[in-house]
């Protein structure tokens, strides 16, 4: 059986199935017959101890490497021994006759509505432990397994129908041998940590949960986007050999990832990373910047609102560790699919056109002025360039900007030190902002481009949703108007543009860029490579008759297909 959907990541894997399934249980308001209370109690008692087990377990598999995560698990053990939930579960169970589940979350509702109104973000942080025991108890109680993508049984495929961004950030990495799930296209937010992670990714894979079992043994294709199950022997052994072919090409392109990134005729392009947390080892050896530091997953891999010396922290970490080179921090940009969970923001019907990103932070100024005078802090430290997610307009400019400047007096008195030539600029991202790139460009420092959005913005098609990702055209004939544009203006204004979406990873799309005048392009770091090879392959000139042509274009068809037939090495061909 073969199953196809959008290769986001590239790599080959085969492995058993692991199947996730979030655990969500509504309990319905139940009481069961007069004489049962003991027996009902006991079903509770036992839950706990069995949540206890679980949880010590956890705990045991963590011995080598004790740290945040092993607090986390201390502090629920602590919750589920909490003689004031128990003592009132036990009530509402004996007096009140409920069913147990229904106890269990009535008496967790009321602790986590007590705790969501305290005005503390440290305490609102426990709703989220609160409702992991709750959920814990609940599906003990309910005779359900475990299911963490944290902690996994060893090396397996994940099989998913979407990951939350806050669900993948906590990946048990090393025993990811690839992901696949039924949400989700190309710049994703899961599609950019998989390619981050160079976990292989085949995503929007329809009903893939319907027809695959816990265990199967699946071969994930994420250069063509499929997934075998039920392989014959043969197709296995011709599964290993391409995999063995997709390797040896890797490796020969993994060759560029040294050189300086230059076009055929020396033109240079400064290629930089993006990345989502600091990178471990000389992760930021090959690029020449750090284009784009998305925050956001700070906030996220965490259970309550990083405080001002925590980002501080970690933002003078990246810094230093960046070894000279500059890194532009981009201000937290929740919202559309990316969610804390200990943050109760109301429900929107469309979140990516809602309060997401630098409208959520004008509109909670505590949580962005903490995160400016964190960066702030850290610019000390190193060239830091500050840069503010979805503007719309010059009054999103001007009232960033004066939270900013909020931040800085605020330092002043406080005597503390930051880089007062820190450089700040905005990301283009949103058609009403590309429109007025030469009024932006007089604003700001510097630009960057997220073509991610952008896309989505210009062509109103759901980044998330696959089934309409034939109208999600990043090389659109208007989309490359719409990036020429930008380019045009940020070159009059001599003002430094990069483009830090997905298309400046793209090898086809990173020349096309360079022949829009474009010539610093943020990518995920294992982009680099594949990149560089491309650029190297066709002249600055060359490149710019080539935007020439595919500007008069009429259809991304007619540009795909001219591309394809131009230029040559990309990884579309690999597989
Ligand atoms: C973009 O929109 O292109 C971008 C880089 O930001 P994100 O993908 O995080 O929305
Ligand atoms: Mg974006």
């Amino acid at each position: 059986m073969i199953l196809k959907g959008n290769p986001v990541s590239p790599g080959m894997a085969i492995g058993r199935t692991f199947l996730y399934k979030p655990f969500s249980y509504m309990a319905r308001e139940k009481y069961f017959e007069a004489g049962q209370e003991f027996r009902r109690v006991e079903e509770f008692d036992r839950a706990v101890k069995a949540a206890n087990e679980e949880l010590n377990r956890l705990l045991n598999s963590f011995e080598e490497a004790p740290g945040e995560k092993a607090e986390i698990i201390k502090a629920h053990k602590e919750l589920l021994e909490d003689e004031e939930i128990i003592a009132m579960v036990h009530e509402s169970i004996s007096r009140d006759r409920k069913m147990p589940d229904y106890a269990v979350s009535e008496v967790f509702s009321e602790f986590i509505a007590l705790l969501g109104k305290v005005n503390d973000p440290l305490i609102a942080g426990r709703v989220s432990d609160l409702k992991d025991v709750r959920d814990r108890i609940l599906r003990i109680l309910l005779g359900r397994p475990e299911c963490s993508l944290s902690n996994l049984p060893g090396k397996v495929v994940v099989v998913a129908h979407d990951l939350l961004p806050s669900v993948a950030a906590n990946l048990d990495r090393e025993n990811v041998l690839a992901i696949v799930t039924e949400m989700g296209g190309e710049t994703s937010h899961l599609a950019i940590i998989a390619r981050s992670c160079g976990i292989p990714a085949v995503l929007g894979v329809e009903n893939v949960m319907g027809a695959l079992s816990e265990g199967d043994e699946a071969a994930v294709n994420a250069v063509l986007g499929t997934v075998t199950v039920a392989l014959t022997n043969e197709e296995k052994q011709n599964f290993n050999a391409k995999k063995i072919a997709y390797e040896e090409k890797a490796i020969k392109t993994a060759k560029f990832f040294e050189v300086s990134s230059e076009m055929l005729d020396g033109t240079r392009i400064e290629t930089g990373i993006n990345i989502g947390s600091d990178l471990p080892g000389d992760g930021y050896r090959y690029g020449d910047f750090v284009g784009l530091f998305r925050t956001e997953f700070l906030y996220m891999e965490n259970d309550h609102l990083p405080s001002e010396e925590e980002q501080f922290r970690a933002y003078r970490k990246v810094v230093e560790n960046a070894g000279g080179k500059s890194v532009t921090i981009r201000t937290l940009d929740i919202g559309g699919d990316k969610n804390l969970s200990y943050l109760d923001l109301p429900k929107e019907q469309n979140p990516f056109l809602g309060k997401r990103a630098l409208r959520l932070c004008l509109d909670h100024k505590d949580i962005f002025k903490t995160q400016l005078r964190a960066i702030l802090r850290a610019s000390a430290y190193g060239e830091i360039g500050l840069m503010f997610p979805m503007v719309g307009s010059m009054d999103d400019i001007f009232s960033a900007k004066a939270v900013l400047q909020e931040a800085v007096s605020e330092l002043d008195a406080d005597n503390l030190t930051y880089d007062k030539n820190m450089k700040v600029g905005a990301m283009i991202e949103i058609p009403s902002a590309a429109l007025i790139a030469d009024l932006l460009a007089e604003e700001v420092d510097f630009a960057s481009i997220g073509t991610n959005d952008l896309c989505q913005y210009l062509t109103a098609t759901d980044r998330m949703n696959s089934e309409i990702g034939s109208y999600y055209q990043s090389m659109a004939p208007a989309m490359l108007r719409i990036l020429k544009m930008i380019a045009d203006a940020f070159q009059a204004a001599g003002k430094p543009l990069s483009v830090c979406g997905e298309l400046a990873g793209d090898p086809r799309g990173a020349v096309v860029l360079a022949g829009l005048g474009i010539r610093k392009l943020s990518m995920s770091s294992s982009n680099l490579a594949g990149v560089k090879e491309s650029l190297s392959q066709i002249s600055a000139e060359k490149a710019a008759e080539l935007a020439r042509k595919l500007l008069r274009m009429k259809t991304q068809d007619e540009v795909l297909r001219f591309l394809s037939a131009t230029l040559c090495g990309d990884s579309a061909d690999l597989g």
